[in-house]
């Protein structure tokens, strides 16, 4: 549903698993690809938050996933950690060149490459990491579950909570219903797009309870955006 979503892609059985179980502890969910074409292949079909990249895999290299995806305007914004078994500078160099945001040598240890993980994770999805949100007079404390305008504490409902993460996550981004769809209620839902009008319709009525202009912006023909 909506916890951060990791893609693997790293051939050796063991250590994708133990990443896997790692990433899984800390509440996320994991896509595994044993080599770099299925890892572009997973991309495509349910976009990751994070991707963790080893360097070298079969058929298509570590570098070349990197070089592809960061080539691509709808996926260049994914960051992506690469894992290499090289420990020169010149390979270090060479693989933030491909435009990888971070780089771990292995062996590495599976704490390090966790914060490493989350220093991503507070970048693109801070609500998940606990980070509080504002946006002009509303905070949102994913920890707690508070959400507050002004002195005031709303109280929301679970949908509407999300709903409201997910546009404070990024404030000015105009979300399509079926993004909405995807990221509140998850792919695996069907859920009717009108849906998503009705629990936006119930989030502006909290939100603006006390008075207070309604951030939430219908954006025509596109969806909804947040200011
Ligand atoms: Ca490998």
């Amino acid at each position: 549903m909506n916890e951060p979503h990791v893609l693997i892609v790293e051939d050796e059985p063991a250590q994708r698993e133990v990443l896997a179980y790692n990433l899984e502890a800390e509440g996320y969910r994991t896509s595994r690809a044993e080599d770099g074409e299925q890892g572009l292949l997973l991309v495509d079909e349910d976009a990751p938050d994070v991707i963790v990249l080893d360097w070298m895999l079969p058929n298509v290299s570590g570098i070349e996933v990197c070089r592809q995806l960061k080539m691509r305007p709808e996926t260049r914004a994914i960051p992506i950690i690469m894992l290499s078994a090289r420990s020169e500078e010149v390979d270090k160099v060479r693989g933030l060149e491909t435009g990888a945001d971070d780089y771990v040598v292995k062996p590495y240890a599976v704490a390090e490459l966790m914060a490493r993980v989350r220093t991503q994770l507070r970048r693109v999805r801070p609500s998940t990491v606990g980070q509080v949100l504002t946006y002009e007079d509303i905070a949102l404390d994913a920890e707690t579950h508070r959400v507050s305008r002004g002195e005031t504490e709303l109280k929301l409902g679970p949908t509407e909570f999300r709903l409201l993460s997910t546009f404070m996550e990024k404030p000015g981004r105009v979300w399509s219903r079926e993004q909405l769809l995807d990221r509140v209620w998850g792919r695996d839902i069907y859920v009717d797009t009108r849906t998503v009008d009705v629990h936006i319709g119930r989030l502006r009525k909290v939100l603006t309870q006390n008075g207070g202009v309604d951030p939430v912006r219908t954006v025509r023909g596109a969806g909804y955006a947040l200011g």
